[in-house]
């Protein structure tokens, strides 16, 4: 069967599943006032999540990403990475998270299936952490890194946003960290959303600081591979782990765009900086393949060549909690 694409030739063999808005951590570029409750349709089910999992498996999607919200704060997460990791294919079963409870249920989702892990880790200070959060864990949250990496999962990465008040050492501290352990930490351009403009225009920094910073300090980028994600990789000589940059700003950043989303309560989303989505839920109740195949197709002769962020526009995305980055 073939793999879903857009009218502009890009394929989709990454699906990033959002399974809740609600968050425990209150980071200051995303959800500074913690997650407010409102009223909205139900969660999909572990059961909904399967079927969409074997409908997009089906046709080429290798990866999924559970995300939020906070995914973990979810009790059926092991159901959920169990089902999506026994689907014909042998697909990556891949979960962003704030590492929140990592360290005491790392082994149950490994053993359920899960294959890729990323952290959130904007910075290595405790104090800084602490602040950008709202939350003093870094201690528990590295433990669990640590755990994961015991378990040798295939792929840790960590996350960390990059923001004016937290960069200048903090470059240094991430080498180091990766000076002796196999993991991708990869700073993500500060991106702006309807609800942090204020906070944006202070903090954004260009990822083009730390690329100068790499090129002083010897650091070089690594061969891409024809699936590779947005985020460019650097490796070191002397160091086991590397650093990366995903610059959502910089120019022809969505022409390689490979992913689709879906939110928590089951609607395509074609673009993190678009507006609403098409909603499958519907089709995912009565296990319509074929239907839910046609719907997303002509979804996807829609989805736009681009963001439009440049321009200062983010869609109706009013946090990236609401979708999982
Ligand atoms: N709660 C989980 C976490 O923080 O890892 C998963 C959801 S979170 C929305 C996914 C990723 O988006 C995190 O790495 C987070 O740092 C990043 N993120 C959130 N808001 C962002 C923004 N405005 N610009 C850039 N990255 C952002
Ligand atoms: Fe929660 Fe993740 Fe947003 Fe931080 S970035 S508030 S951990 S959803």
């Amino acid at each position: 069967m073939e793999t879903f694409a857009d009218g502009f030739g890009r394929r989709f063999r990454y699906l990033r599943i959002s399974l809740t808005e609600v968050c425990n951590f209150r980071c200051v570029y995303c959800l500074p006032n913690g997650y407010q409750k409102v009223a909205g349709p139900a969660l999909m089910t572990p059961l909904e999540i399967e079927r969409l999992g074997r409908v997009f498996s089906h046709r080429g999607v290798t990866k999924f990403r559970l995300t939020g919200g906070e995914p973990t704060v979810r009790r059926d997460l092991g159901d959920i990475i169990g089902r999506l990791s026994a689907l014909p294919g042998g697909n990556k079963v891949a979960m962003t998270t704030n590492g929140w409870n990592l360290a005491r249920y790392i082994e149950e989702w490994a053993a359920a299936g899960l294959t890729n892990l990323n952290v959130s880790v904007d910075s290595l200070e405790p104090d800084v952490f602490r602040r950008i959060t709202g939350h003093n864990r870094l201690n528990s949250v590295l433990e669990g890194v640590d755990r994961a990496l015991d378990l040798a999962l295939p792929s840790v990465k960590l996350n960390a946003v990059l923001q004016r008040s937290a960069v200048g050492e903090g470059f240094d501290r991430f080498a180091d960290y990766v000076r002796t352990r196999p993991v991708a930490v990869r700073f993500i351009e500060l991106m702006r959303t309807g609800d942090n403009l204020a906070f944006f225009e202070d903090q954004h920094v260009p990822g083009s600081r730390l690329l100068a910073w790499l090129a002083d300090h010897g650091w070089s980028p690594c061969l891409r591979g024809p699936d590779d994600g947005p985020a460019i990789e650097y490796r070191h000589p002397d160091y086991e782990g590397r650093l990366g940059l995903i610059a959502p700003y910089s120019p022809g950043f969505c022409d390689s765009c490979n992913r689709l989303r879906i939110t928590a309560a089951g609607k395509l989303r074609l673009c993190l900086f678009g507006d609403d989505g098409v909603d499958l839920r519907d089709l995912l109740a009565s296990d319509d393949r074929p239907a839910l195949e046609a719907r997303i197709e002509s979804a996807l002769a829609m989805k736009p060549r681009g963001h439009r962020l440049a321009e200062g526009r983010s869609g109706d995305t009013r946090n990236l909690s609401q979708l999982g980055g």
